[in-house]
């Protein structure tokens, strides 16, 4: 949200917070939190960074009354799953489940230490990184995906996803709204959406200062980032390497994949490909990706 606009929010608040009697000291921090925060409700100065002995590190948003714990694997594992807790008044909700059995107990651990019932988990596609860890640490926990996704996680690692997604949900008082995307990093997407926060989990559409599982098809991918990217929402939700709070970060991603398809239209061959990747991107994390992409996707080897 832009300064300008938000002068007026915060007019509006100070004129309804003096006619419910505030004290001045409120009324001065709510003027703090109105310069200080991406949007009302998404609080930055109080987000917190935990490290777990596993080597994964936990960041925790505050929107006052709901919390999103972003889960990023230990970075030596190679491949950096991020995965979400959704912490709202007397329940979780999680969304996907790791691809290392050791990285799902740890994720289980974490949001079992938080000692609220886990309401459900939420898959956001198929692909065995995202789901390979609900039969383990997960089985009791009811989850939740689009039909095709369900299809593909059975078809891909015979992991079982139970229940089949709606348009949208209420769980604890908090508003989701699901949205399916066909034929782009996975054959089908969920879109999960917390509307009344800004905040939107894109699964592997956005791969955040991180080398992804790319595939010919770079122009959908890139628009449908466009498409549900916007500067309004607070928080973007990757499916590998950290959260965002700007949308300057899902913009970058975007531009990954430009760079993706021209090399691709001009690179000799795979190893042409790789080279100009990891030259232009020489920070991003998740090479092993990269290279997955080239050996299984873009120049497979003949048969
Ligand atoms: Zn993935």
């Amino acid at each position: 949200m832009a300064r300008s606009s938000l002068i007026p929010t915060a007019l509006t608040l100070l004129a309804g917070l003096s006619l419910l009697g505030c004290t001045k000291a409120e009324t001065e921090d709510s003027v703090v939190d109105s310069e200080t925060t991406v949007q009302p409700g998404l609080n930055l100065d109080a987000t917190q960074t935990l490290e777990r002995d596993s080597g994964a590190t936990v960041v925790v948003y505050d929107f006052g009354d709901l919390w999103v714990h972003n889960y990023n694997d230990n970075p030596a594992n190679g491949i950096g799953n991020a995965t979400y807790v959704v912490e709202s008044e007397s329940s979780l909700v999680l969304i996907d489940a790791h691809f290392f059995p050791e990285s799902a107990a740890d994720f289980r651990a974490y949001a079992d230490s938080l000692g609220k019932p886990i309401d459900r988990i939420l898959i956001t596609h198929g692909h065995p990184d995202h789901v390979s860890g609900l039969a383990s640490s997960f089985d009791d926990v009811p989850s939740y995906s689009s039909a095709g996704v369900i299809s593909e996680a059975l078809a891909d690692s015979g992991s079982v996803i139970e229940n089949t997604l709606g348009a949208s949900a209420e769980i604890d008082g908090v508003n989701y709204s699901f949205e399916v995307r066909t034929g782009l990093e996975a054959s089908e997407q969920v879109i999960i959406t917390l509307p009344d926060y800004g905040v939107v989990a894109l699964g592997d559409l956005f791969y955040n200062k991180h080398h992804a599982v790319m595939n010919p098809g770079f122009d959908g991918w890139i628009s449908a980032l466009g498409e549900l990217g916007s500067a309004d929402q607070s928080l973007f939700l990757a499916g590998h390497g950290p959260a965002a709070t700007e949308l300057s970060a899902v913009t970058e991603a975007m531009g990954y994949l430009e760079t993706g398809r021209d090399t691709y239209a001009t690179a000799a061959d795979g190893e042409e490909f790789t080279a100009t990747m990891l030259a232009a991107y020489p920070d991003y994390a998740g090479p092993f990706l990269l290279q997955l992409s080239v050996d299984e996707i873009l120049y497979p080897a003949e048969e």
